[in-house]
């Protein structure tokens, strides 16, 4: 309780004053948990992979999945990554969560091209911690060359932000990346701060447009003038746009009007397991 951990504080020795309150510990035990229950989840393959439709938006045709973590608890059902990618962040256990679903959308690209499937890509998300770490490419290169995949059946999803926090590095590692000739994407754009001297020098093919800015379309004035300052942008850089998050046909209807290049959202269709996925 409150008053026995101020006591224990107060009395601890040291000038000053420490505050322990209920909740904070509550927070902190809950995080030492959760961490020990992922480490767990890596171990025992309680990690699962779902796909969601990526399509060109003038003909409608699938033409590739972005690769989604979840995490199959026991207990908790199925947990979405919003409630376990910020503490695998800061721990640092992203990188073997990245490294594992990598490796498996790739072995599930390689299943899907075998049965004949027309997808020209599977999209995986980067986080800005294994970015940072400088050697994606070589690790990309091994799982490219261990599963078989040709390298522009792989499109690899890096934040703005963690392009933008060390603008040179990032720079060195796209090209070094983009040179295996894996596709790249810069994944929720408009969120961060682009220099857009840095984005025009970026091997980068698509920009993915924040699903923030899609969610007013139509009829929000801003989202209107943003989501069109994008796609001229992207365009006279000679890269794709993609929307994410359309859930309704007006947004779709709009976005094609304007010129968007793919889009991306549950009106589409949802994330799904491989074999729930409808490919034609
Ligand atoms: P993201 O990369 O921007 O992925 C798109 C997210 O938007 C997904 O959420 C997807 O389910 C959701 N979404 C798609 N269409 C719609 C729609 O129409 N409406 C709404 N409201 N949402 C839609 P999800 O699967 O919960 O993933 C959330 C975020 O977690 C991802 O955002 C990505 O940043 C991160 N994430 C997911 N898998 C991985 C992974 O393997 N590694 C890393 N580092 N991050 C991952
Ligand atoms: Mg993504
Ligand atoms: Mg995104
Ligand atoms: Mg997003």
């Amino acid at each position: 309780n409150v008053d026995s951990a101020l006591f224990k504080a107060k009395n601890s020795g040291r000038e000053g004053f420490a505050f322990y309150d209920h909740a904070q510990t509550e927070h902190a035990r809950q995080r030492i948990e959760l961490i020990a229950g992922l480490r767990h989840a890596l171990e025992n393959e309680e990690l699962r992979v779902h796909y969601q439709p990526l399509c060109r938006l003038d003909d409608g045709q699938m033409v590739g999945v972005e690769a989604l973590v979840r995490w199959q608890h026991p207990q908790r059902g199925l947990v979405p990554p919003g409630e376990f990618i910020p503490v695998a962040e800061d721990s640092g256990m992203i990188n073997a969560i990245d490294a594992w679903v990598l490796e498996h959308a790739c072995r599930q690209m390689v299943a899907w091209r075998a049965a004949g499937s027309p997808l020209q890509f599977v999209a995986v998300n980067i986080s800005s911690r294994l970015f940072s770490r400088g050697e994606l490419d070589q690790r990309v290169a091994r799982v490219l060359a261990q599963t078989g995949l040709p390298a522009d059946c792989l499109e690899l999803e890096v934040t703005e932000s963690a392009v933008m926090d060390d603008p040179d590095q990032a720079q060195a590692l796209l090209e070094r990346l983009r040179s295996l000739g894996v596709r790249l994407a810069i994944d929720d754009f408009g969120t961060g701060y682009s220099s857009l001297a840095r984005l025009k020098r970026l091997p980068v093919q698509k920009l993915k447009l924040d699903q923030s800015f899609v969610a007013g379309l139509p009829d929000d004035k801003d989202d209107r003038a943003i989501t069109r300052a994008v796609i001229a942008l992207a365009h006279s850089m000679e890269m794709n746009v993609l929307a994410e998050g359309i859930e309704r046909v007006e947004q779709q209807d709009y976005l094609r009007e304007l010129g968007c290049d793919y889009a991306q959202g549950y009106f589409i269709g949802r994330p799904v397991p491989a074999d729930a996925l409808k490919l034609t």
